[in-house]
């Protein structure tokens, strides 16, 4: 198991890359729409892991809605699971609240899911499904 990447909550895609560009040097490996979600992500390699920046597209979004309340800042953590299907289910089996029962598309086109906070300490978790041969860059 290994941490896939750190989502962070950002008010735009462009100021935030100065830092992550230009100070810090990363590149990025992918940007897009996830229209489902409302956001817009750049996916920026460091080290085995990546940081992935969300800026909203639209006032509904989730990303939105969290920094209105919190302001910018870590979102999400995602961690690599082996069968998203199977973790998911046993998370369920053990009361765990989830938030998509069901794994769906995310950045990517990787299949995804969200963890409740309110079951892991306070923190947004995502997985996402390793996929033999996908090394899951972006
Ligand atoms: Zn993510």
């Amino acid at each position: 198991m290994k941490i896939n990447h750190l989502g962070i909550a950002v008010k735009s895609l462009e100021e935030s890359l100065k830092f992550y560009q230009e100070t810090l040097g990363l590149s990025i490996s992918g940007r897009e729409i996830v229209a489902d979600q409302g956001v817009e992500i750049a996916m920026l390699p460091i080290g085995e892991s990546r940081v992935e920046l969300l800026q909203a597209i639209d006032p509904s979004s989730p990303i939105a809605r969290f920094i209105e309340k919190r302001g910018a800042g870590i979102h999400h953590i995602c961690i690599e699971v082996d069968d998203i299907v199977a973790k998911l289910a046993e998370m369920k089996a053990d009361g765990i609240q989830l938030i998509d029962e069901q794994p769906k598309p995310g950045a990517g086109g990787h299949l995804i899911a969200f963890v409740h906070p309110k079951s892991t300490a306070g923190v947004l978790i995502e997985l996402v499904q390793k996929t033999e041969g996908d090394s899951l860059e972006y």
